[in-house]
Order: structure tokens, then sequence, then C-alpha cells
């Protein structure tokens, strides 16, 4: 066991030693963290946030992982995984849905109860935890606009208002600090089950359109005012490929892992962005988070 932890005083809660990163996130590449912690309830996950920082431990959560890019070296550290806070409730106008409930389980509870208003979500394939974090969204909506307060732990227990989690494009009060996101409300609307259901089909059918494959989703944000996918196709990198992984010929935004490594990927990643530098003088930034040690040189 590397740095000299034991994990002892975390015997209770379920974990996994060297867990495969690659089998946990989208892109279905990277190396082994050193241990995983499923925390079954909020207590159990605020007792192993506490305990790796008081323990001075690297660590990250984990959502559904399909924003990530693990490094193929692993991770040295430990993963906070989610996948266990799966409750949702339902009370006055505001469903409650703990950090580890995916968009798919929201949107069934949704069809379940006639709740409408987060149809838009439907296809991402995120937990909520993770979607708030990154203010994640499409067709021009984002979870930021429904979320009534945010439950999070960073050393305290908080429960922060919309209006001070400081939404905005791909942006959250939460990305800035070590926190671990236990739970969300979410804003929504009475609505006939049957009308729930037939918005998810629609949207699920204009997802259809999109790249099929291993991806993160869109690797770049837009720069402002315009659109990364867009850039990258007029710099002729369409279909550009580096060992395993390819800018996809449908959507230039997504890199598609054919049985690549996280490095055919971040060397394809680097690649696209100089280019799109050198041609269009401009400087994307990634969407996708990094875990673990990249090389920089790469590109
Ligand atoms: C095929 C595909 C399509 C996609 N389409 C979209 C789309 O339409 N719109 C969109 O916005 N995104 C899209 N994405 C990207 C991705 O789904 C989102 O960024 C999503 O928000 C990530 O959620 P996750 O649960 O997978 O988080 P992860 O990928 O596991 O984590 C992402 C980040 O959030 C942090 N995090 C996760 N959970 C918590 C928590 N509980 N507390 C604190 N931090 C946390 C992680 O530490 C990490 O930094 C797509 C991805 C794929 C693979």
């Amino acid at each position: 066991m590397r740095g000299g932890f034991s994990g002892d005083e975390l015997g209770d809660i379920r974990q996994e030693r060297n867990f495969d990163l690659s089998q946990n996130t989208t892109y279905g590449a990277g190396g082994n963290a050193d241990i995983a912690y499923f925390p079954q309830s909020e207590e159990e996950a605020v007792k192993v946030f506490e305990s790796l920082i008081n323990q001075n431990r690297k660590f990250f959560v984990l959502g559904r992982g399909s924003d990530i890019l693990a490094s193929d070296k692993g991770f040295d550290g430990c993963v906070i995984s989610t996948k266990y806070l799966k409750s949702i409730s339902y009370n006055g106008g505001v469903l409650t849905a703990q950090s580890g409930v995916t968009v798919a389980s929201l949107l069934e509870f949704c069809k379940n109860f006639g709740l409408g208003g987060l149809e838009f979500l439907a296809g991402i394939p995120a937990t909520v935890g993770g979607l708030a974090f990154m203010n994640g969204g499409a067709l021009n909506s984002y979870i930021g606009d429904k979320i009534v307060s945010v439950t999070l732990y960073d050393g305290k227990l908080r429960k922060i208002p919309q209006k001070l989690c400081d939404f905005g494009y791909k942006h959250s009060t939460m990305r800035n600090i070590n926190c671990l996101i236990l739970s969300v409300e979410l804003k929504v609307e009475q609505c006939e089950s049957q009308k729930v259901a037939s918005k998810i089909k629609k949207v699920l059918k204009l997802r259809s359109k999109q790249p099929k494959g291993r991806s993160c989703g869109c690797v770049f944000k837009n720069p402002r005012g315009g659109y990364a996918g867009k850039l990258i196709e007029e710099c002729g990198l369409k279909g550009y490929k580096f060992g395993g992984a390819q800018v996809s010929e449908k959507h230039a935004n997504f890199i598609i892992n054919n049985n690549g490594s996280s490095d055919d990927i971040f060397r394809l990643i680097s690649f696209v962005k100089r280019r799109v530098y050198e041609i269009k003088g401009v400087l994307l930034e990634e969407e996708v988070v990094y875990i673990g040690d990249f090389n920089e040189t790469y590109g």
C-alpha cells in the first residue's frame, strides 16, 4: 500500500482495492486507483471524506465517470464513489435526489410520478452529483436552472441555495472547493406521465444522432461566441486518429476511444488543441476532467 495508509478506520465501509478506472469511466481507459470506497449512506460518505482529509490522502469523487479521463498509470490515491447514494423523493414541487442517482433513474421516477421539467437531461450518462458539479445540460437548458439547493460536505455540512452556487457555463461554485455533493433539490412541475414520457422520447431521438462509441461527450468547452466542434472541423481534423483514439467523423468535439489507451486520447486532445490554436488562434479549454498524471509534452 502506497503512502502508509491503512484505511482501517474505514474498514466497515464497502471498498475495493486496485479499483479499475477503465471499467468505471465511459472512455474505458486508464489504470487503477489504490482504493475505492462505496458509502451506502450520506453519513458514511461524510465519514470517508473526513477520514481521507484527516489522513491527507489524495482522492476524488466519482459519479458515472462520463467526463473523466484517467491516466494509464492510474491514480495514486482514493476514489469516493457515489454509486450507492441513490435515493429519490418528492415533496411539494421539489424532487430530492442523492448525488449517485443516474439521469436514467431520475427520469424513470419523473415518468412514474408525473413530474415534468427535467426531460432535457434524457440520455446524458451521468449522475445528479456530476451534473450539478459541472452544471451539465442539453438543448440550451442546464441542471443549474432547475436546482433549488445543493447539499454538500466540505468539512462542514452545507445546504447551498441555487443563488450561491454560481452556476455558469460548465461551472459551479462546487468546482472551486474540495467537496462531496450529497444530494440536490430540483424544481419540477406536476404533469401527465404520458407527456413526460413523450418528451423524454423526443429528446432521446434527437440524441440518437450523436456519435456512438466510448467517449466523454464533448471534450472541449465551447469558446465564447463559437463552437469547439466547428473550429476542430474547420481545421480538417474530423476523423484524425492517434492510436485507438479518433476525432469523430460525426461531431468533431467528440473523441472516440476504439480500444486505445488514455495516452492515445490525451495525445489526440493535445494535438487538436495545438492545431486549433495554430490555425484559428483560439485556445480551447477541456471540459473533460483529467485524473492522475499525464505527460504534458505530448502533442
Ligand atoms: C456519450 C456522452 C454524452 C454526454 N452528453 C452530455 C450532455 O449532453 N451534456 C452535458 O452537460 N454533459 C454531457 N456529457 C458529459 C458528462 O455526462 C457530464 O459532464 C456529467 O455532468 C458528468 O457526470 P458524472 O456523474 O459522470 O461525473 P464524473 O464524470 O464521474 O465526474 C465529473 C466531475 O464531477 C465530480 N463529481 C462527480 N460527482 C460528484 C459529487 N457527488 N460531488 C463532488 N464532485 C463530484 C468529479 O470529481 C469530476 O471532477 C456526456 C458524456 C458522454 C459520455
